[in-house]
């Protein structure tokens, strides 16, 4: 996060899929440097239920009590749910098949935005300010004679609303499929190759080819692979094997940036 420009102290909300450590130990050191920063602004913890535990014995053992409240919403594996819901996006949790572990993805998915107007036509029709906002959200403007202006005269449609999917770890599982139907960007792990596909499956995780079909099946515009195995030196092959089925496929490369398409 320091190498990439990410201030902290912006972050609100923590989304924790699970409680292997590759998944939740930097959360610590990274809860603690906000306390040491005087943060006072409440965090937003979504995670099972057992991290709770973890950062309480955390706090006792090292005599460091946060200077911030953690709000904490402890999520569950059975089924989706919604987590957070604010004015201009929610987030829901995907039920994901980890072995025995509880694990769940994230599902973050933009509220539609509001039209746009334009700025010809507020001139045109000297529009006051204060009915912009009932302009963007699809209201007719009244002339002081009566007439009425169409709103399609005044706005445009904004950009359709963008989703990101998180599912990691995951083996490869179909219950994923209608919970992330055409979404903007998946995010699906793809720990090993496809001549490794049972091992996948016995240890919870997938191939880069059943992340391709998932991303296929679930019709998404775009597929990012990662949490490849430490194994694998050269990363070309998972790109590769999944682009054979799924065309819009990356890996996910630490400090790059992935626009929707
Ligand atoms: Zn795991
Ligand atoms: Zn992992």
């Amino acid at each position: 996060m320091i190498r990439y420009g990410v201030n902290s102290a912006k972050i609100n909300h923590i989304f924790i899929s699970h409680l292997h450590g590759d998944h939740y130990l930097g959360l610590i050191p990274l809860l603690d440097s906000m306390s040491l920063n005087k943060r006072t602004v409440p965090l937003n913890l979504y995670a099972p239920p057992d991290l709770m535990r973890v950062l309480d014995t955390h706090q006792a053992v090292s005599k460091a009590y946060y200077s911030y409240p953690i709000h904490f919403c402890p999520t569950q594996a059975e089924y989706s749910e919604l987590v957070l819901d604010t004015p201009t996006f929610t987030v829901r949790t995907l039920p994901l098949a980890h072995v025995r572990m509880a694990c769940t993805g994230f599902l973050f998915v933009e509220k539609p935005m509001p039209r746009k107007m334009l700025g010809e036509q507020i001139q045109q029709y000297n529009i006051p300010f204060d009915q912009i906002k009932d302009l963007k959200n699809g209201d007719d403007y009244i002339l002081p004679d009566g007439t009425v202006i169409p709103n399609a005269e005044l706005t445009i449609a904004n950009r359709p609303p963008y989703s990101y999917a998180y599912c990691s770890d995951t083996a490869y599982t179909e219950t994923l499929i209608p919970l992330i139907k055409d979404t903007t960007i998946l995010y699906h792990e793809a720990t090993y190759l496809k001549d490794m596909q049972e091992k996948a499956a016995e240890r919870g995780h997938s191939t880069a080819e059943q992340a391709a079909q998932i991303a296929l099946k679930a019709e998404v515009k775009r597929l990012i692979i990662g949490h490849y195995s430490s194994k694998y030196a050269n990363l070309t092959p998972f790109v590769e094997e999944a682009r054979a089925v799924f065309a819009h496929s990356d890996l996910a490369i630490e400090g790059n940036r992935y626009m929707p398409l």
